[in-house]
Formats: structure tokens, sequence, C-alpha cells
């Protein structure tokens, strides 16, 4: 190999020296002897390499994951040692899952219109009536009020709550940390913002699963947070936020946030409510992040703009093949297959979820009006091809 590199380059200088044709060819002459040049220096590099280094590495590799894995079972300690308090507004399909996983690490109760409470003390969790939910925030010790009622009752949930919330921290001096983990983000993110007192910390989620997509588990599932508000101040969870090279979010330690009248601050402001506002997030992210969640920082309004042509469209596919009525056949392809399980897994959803996909984001009519347009497109495209007239495939 050597010497078909030397040669190559040798030929390169002698032509280039010469000069071969006109100046096209002298610049293809040029980027050939350059290439020539940098081949040879890899392979020159390559031959560097010392005996034992692979062996030298695999022992280095070795030894980071046993690092990681301690610094991972410190982690749990630290976690297990505080367990947060954690309320589940809205106790039904997705408020029993995430429960479920939350019991593994801290102090749970939920709360709902119904009575589901069998279902919480079977996995380990306490249950208060959502009439009674107002006196027990007041009174009892809550880290985090996880709010997991549907889309569409959102707001009155909050407004029911902010006075309670008023009467705690008038009489306790504390709130706690209220996270929502609707399907859109926008919309919760500005009813909160705008209702809650300014003292709450506020953190934003989609967990972008659910029940029929994550019944094996949470590994590798993809968990999108934005946390608004820590300390009073609104923070800069966007994709355009500071990132390392390798195009990750900074950690908290290095990114920076803006505050309600613009000014810049460093997330290592060290306040004591900020650090305690920073530190009951961590816990609370360490829980998705213990269960393999694949953590996405994005701000709300970037995960609409995803959302809508990606979950919205899936749901919105899934609908209209569930009303097309498509069955099993004896002869079902892979794909086809594939279409029954979406079918099954959107339909399984409630209508007030997927009403709330369409509604409360902004993004979604344009994803209806740009589905509604390729429909068009790719029907008129079979026509043409025939020459036959539209309106053939109207028959039901
Ligand atoms: P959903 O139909 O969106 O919400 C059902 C929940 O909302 C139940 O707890 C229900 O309480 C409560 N609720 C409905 N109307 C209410 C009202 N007027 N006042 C108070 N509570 C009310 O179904 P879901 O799948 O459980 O979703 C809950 C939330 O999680 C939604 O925000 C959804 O976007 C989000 N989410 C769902 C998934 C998923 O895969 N399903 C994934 C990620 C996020 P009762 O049962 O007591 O009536």
């Amino acid at each position: 190999m050597l010497a078909v590199a030397l040669l190559l380059l040798q030929l390169a200088s002698i032509c280039a020296f010469v000069g071969v044709g006109g100046d096209g060819d002298r610049r293809r002459t040029t980027t050939f002897a350059s290439r020539a040049t940098s081949n040879n220096a890899e392979y020159d590099a390559a031959n560097d390499v010392p005996a034992g280094q692979l062996e030298q590495l695999k022992k280095e590799e070795a030894r980071l994951a046993a690092l990681l894995a301690s610094v991972r079972q410190e982690k749990l300690a630290v976690l297990r040692s505080r367990p947060l308090s954690i309320g589940v507004v809205g106790f039904g399909r997705f408020g029993q899952f995430i429960a479920r996983s939350f019991a593994k690490y801290g102090n749970v109760f939920g709360s709902s219109r119904g009575d589901y409470a069998d279902i919480a003390s079977e996995m380990g969790a306490g249950y208060t009536p959502l009439s009674d939910l107002g006196e027990y925030i007041v009174t009892k010790d809550v880290d985090v009020l996880v709010l997991a009622v549907s889309i569409v009752s959102f707001e009155d949930t909050v407004k029911d709550l902010v006075p309670y919330l008023e009467r705690r921290l008038e009489t306790r001096g504390d709130l706690p940390l209220i996270v929502d983990v609707a399907s859109v983000k926008e919309h919760p993110r500005n009813i909160l913002l705008d209702n809650l007192p300014k003292e709450c910390d506020v953190l934003c989620t989609h967990p972008m699963f659910g029940p029929d997509s994550a019944a094996a588990g949470w590994q590798g599932q993809t968990f999108v947070y934005e946390r608004t508000r820590i300390d009073g101040v609104l923070v800069d969870d966007s994709q355009s936020a500071p990132r390392t090279s390798h195009g990750q979010n900074l950690t908290s330690d290095t990114s920076t946030f803006m505050d309600e009248n613009g000014i810049m601050h460093d997330m290592h402001e060290l306040t004591e409510a900020h650090v305690e506002g920073m530190d009951r997030i961590s816990r609370f992210l360490s829980i998705w992040e213990e269960e393999g969640c694949q953590m996405v920082r994005m701000s709300c309004a970037e995960h609409d703009e995803y959302a809508a042509n990606s979950q919205f469209i899936t749901h919105l596919t899934g609908r209209i093949l569930g009303a097309q009525g498509l069955k099993a056949t004896p002869v079902d392809t892979m794909g086809f297959k594939n279409l029954l399980r979406l079918v099954e897994t959107t339909n399984a959803d409630s209508f007030d979820l997927f009403y709330g996909l369409y509604k409360l984001n902004s993004n979604s009519g344009y994803t209806i009006g740009r589905l509604r347009g390729a429909l068009d497109d790719v029907v008129g495209e079979l026509l043409q091809r025939d020459g036959i007239a539209p309106g053939v495939f109207d028959r039901r």
C-alpha cells in the first residue's frame, strides 16, 4: 500500500511539474497530489499506533464504565434518601401509567374526579378525590404536583388550584413544583404562567410515549422538557440555547436564562431558593432518567412545531384509517399489520386527547391542510396518468 501511495505521489508531482493539460487539468492534478499526500499521512499515522494501545484503550473504557456505574448507584441512593412527595392530578389512563413508575422513587398520591382509590393503593400510592385536593395541598407535604388531566380541562383545573396554592404560600411559605405532561406544550405553559403565583416553579414536559407504546418500560423513550420557571425567573430552554460541540444541551451548570425583564442570568446564581428549585427539578427529572428515558431539553414552542408534523399526523392518520373501517385479512402484509396497529393504538387514546392535539396546537390546522393537499396531489397523479376524470374514487 505504501509503495502504491508513494508511486501515485511521485506521478502526481511529475505531472504537476510538467504542467499536464490546461487550467482544469492542473487543478485536478493539484487536488490529486494533495489527496495522495494526505492519504499517505493517514497511513503513516495509522502505522504510528504503538503496539498494545488497543488493550490500553479497552482497559480505560472498562474503568470509565465502572465509574459510570458507581456514579449511577450514588445518584440513585441520593434520589431515594430524600424521596419526593409527588401528587398526580388526573388519575386516568396516563396519570396511572406514570404514577406506577413514580411510586418506585417517591411518595405518590393520585387525585381525580373518579374514584381510583383501589388502583392507587394497589400500586402503593395514596388517593385524594379532586374535590379534597385543595385542602390537601394547603396542609400536607407536597414537593411536586404533576397535572395529568385532559388537555381540554387543563385550564379549569389550574384555575381551581390557584386559591389553595396562594393559601399554602401564605401559611407555609412554600409551593410545590408544578409539572405538566400534556401532549401540547405552549397552551399549558401559557396557562401556568398566566395563573399560578409567580413564586411557583414550573416544569413543562411531554413524555412522548404512553401505556401502549411503552407497555414494556420507558427505556429509550423520548422525554421532552422545558424548565419553564425557577425561583420566579423564566428559563431559556430553546434548542438555540448554548450547547456543547456535540450538539447536546449544556447542563444546568453552564446555561443562562432570561428573567421577565429581559436580563440574562447564569444558572449558577446561588440564591437558596434557586438552588433548591434546581435541585427539586433535577430530582424529578432523575426519575425519568433512571427509568431509561432519552432526555430532550426543548422549548414548548419548538416542541409544538415538531409535534404537529409527527405526533399529530400519526394520530390523524390512525383516526382516518380507523374511520375507514380497516380490518385484518387472511393475506395481511407486514406493512398492513403496522397500519392496523397504528389504528389500534391511536384509537385507544381518548378523543379528548386527539381533540386537544388539534385544537390547542396552533400548527395542527396547517398539518391537516398539507395532508389534504398531498392526498389531492397523489390521487391527481394517478388520474392524470390514465386520463380519468376526477370522481372515480368517490364510491365508498
Ligand atoms: P385524557 O382523556 O386526555 O385525560 C383523562 C384525564 O383527565 C383523567 O384523569 C380525567 O379524570 C381527567 N379529566 C377529564 N376531564 C376533566 C375535567 N373536566 N376536570 C378534571 N379532570 C378531568 O387521557 P390521558 O391519556 O389520561 O391523558 C392525560 C394527559 O396526559 C393529557 O394531557 C395527555 O395529553 C397527556 N399524555 C397522554 C399520553 C398518552 O399516551 N395517553 C402521553 C403523554 C401525555 P377522571 O378520570 O377522574 O374523569
